[in-house]
């Protein structure tokens, strides 16, 4: 196998899966991008294609990941770095993730957002990525300006309660601005601290500090707004912004968002992540404060209601909220930070959920790839079509343990199991970045959205 990728490369053999279907078809990848897709016989392959044998193997489109926190910058010690975190990404099957702005120093002024941005620029990393801004209660009109005009910025990251780095936006009578002046894509971590229990004794006493009813609360604020500005002609409904609503980890929020009228529904839309689809509060009694994260695992029920909640198309992302706080503090006596490893395991957990008949393979393309993409308003990513940027990942059926992948931070809440599934080989803007377990290219580029 030639290490520089060769002008054309043929995936020959394979099952290409979409969000609306799995069929067998092969694909050829010129340049950067997808060219064909489709039966291409043998007396049409070209001298020059490089051909890879693919039977047996299922290709998706590259996942794009909203909710990564990798930390980078941090303040000292650092035990990630975007280096480290784009690469375990790439391992995971994902082509492109967005970094949330809850580095150091916070990323709250187009200033920082720059300094940041200027950052991440200097070296290609191992994945596509782009930087969320945060808004909080100052510079608020100045922000809601500037990012609807810069296309680096692929949205505004809100939150509404404490979470890693105290990023809040305290005064929520804010928020009638933001619907009032911005129509772009918003990003909240919604919890409302004024339904927050007493701080955890122990371990398993973590969700009755961030307690359901905080979660709830927030959602159902911000899904009231959308009442309080509904307005009066459709066309008026564009200028309003979508909010999107991370890491939803109760049932409540589910039945909630199936209430909602369609025109709400149109304008917000919900992520869940692997850990609340996989872990319950039971596990807190073996995981103990590995699993603290925001807001809290909850119940079994609430478990198998996300899981109800993503078959059904009323959930319409999976992030991974991935957040790479080293071991030993996870495992102090006091206090440990919220957050778990999970760039290289969310893929394989959702298709363990394929093998368990939860849903189906395209459901996991719409979820990573389609959605995402949507919501970020790029129309050649996420999808494989010819002209698409070629970033996809092709897996198969052969067992993963666990304990195998290894993150900088020295551990992951997943190390028991053993996944079905298996990340092959993994293209991003055309390049074979990665193929079983060895990184080959850094060919990830930094992102520009279109802007309305
Ligand atoms: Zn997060």
């Amino acid at each position: 196998m030639p290490s520089a990728t060769p002008a054309a490369t043929l995936l020959w053999g394979g099952w290409v899966v979409t969000g609306t279907g799995v069929y067998r078809a092969d694909l050829l990848i010129e340049g950067e991008r997808i060219t064909h897709i489709g039966n291409l016989p043998k007396d049409r392959w070209q001298p020059t294609w490089h051909i890879e044998d693919v039977r047996g193997c299922f290709i998706l489109p590259g996942t794009i990941d909203l909710h990564v926190h990798t930390r980078d910058p941090a303040k000292p010690p650092v035990y990630a770095t975007r280096f480290s975190e784009t690469r375990s990404a790439l391992a995971g099957g994902i082509t492109t993730i967005l970094d949330m702005p809850n580095t150091h120093p916070p990323v709250t002024t187009p200033e920082v957002f720059e300094q940041k941005w200027q950052r991440w620029n200097r070296q290609p990393l191992w994945c596509n990525w782009a930087l969320f801004p945060a808004l909080i209660d100052d510079h608020l009109e100045e922000m809601l300006e500037w990012a609807q005009h810069d296309p680096r910025v692929p949205g505004l990251k809100i939150f509404l309660a404490p979470s890693t780095g105290g990023l809040v936006l305290h005064d929520w009578t804010h928020l009638n601005t933001v619907f009032q002046r911005y129509a772009g894509l918003l990003v909240v971590h919604a919890e409302d601290p004024r339904y927050f229990g007493e701080k955890p004794t122990y371990a398993w006493d973590y969700p009755k500090w961030r307690t359901r009813t905080a979660c709830y609360r927030a959602t159902q604020w911000l899904a009231h707004l959308y009442l309080q500005h509904r307005p009066d002609s459709a066309s008026a409904a564009y200028t309003l912004p979508h909010v999107h609503i991370l890491h939803v980890s109760t049932a409540e929020e589910v039945f909630l968002y199936r209430r909602l009228p369609s025109f709400v529904r149109q304008h917000f839309t919900l992520e869940t992540c692997p850990h609340y689809l996989w872990f319950a509060a039971e596990d807190f009694y073996w995981l103990g404060k590995r699993l603290w994260c925001n807001p809290a695992i909850k119940q079994r029920e609430d478990q198998q209601v996300l899981r109800y909640a993503l078959a059904n198309h009323l959930i319409y992302t999976v992030g991974s909220d991935h957040a790479p706080h080293p071991v030993e503090s996870k495992t102090l006596k006091e206090e440990a930070p919220a957050g778990i490893p999970g760039v290289r395991t969310l893929l394989l957990i959702l298709l363990e959920g394929v093998t368990r008949r939860w849903w189906t393979l395209t459901d996991v393309v719409q979820w990573t790839a389609e959605h995402p993409a949507r919501l970020l308003r790029l129309s050649d990513r996420g999808v494989l079509r010819a002209g698409a940027f070629a970033d996809l990942v092709i897996v198969d059926r052969h067992p993963t343990a666990g304990n195998t992948l290894s993150y900088t931070c020295g551990w992951h809440p997943y190390a028991n199991y053993v996944f079905t599934w298996r990340i092959r080989t993994v293209w991003v803007n055309g390049q074979r970045a990665y193929h079983l377990g060895r990184w080959l290219v850094p060919a990830g580029k930094p992102l520009r959205f279109p802007k309305p």
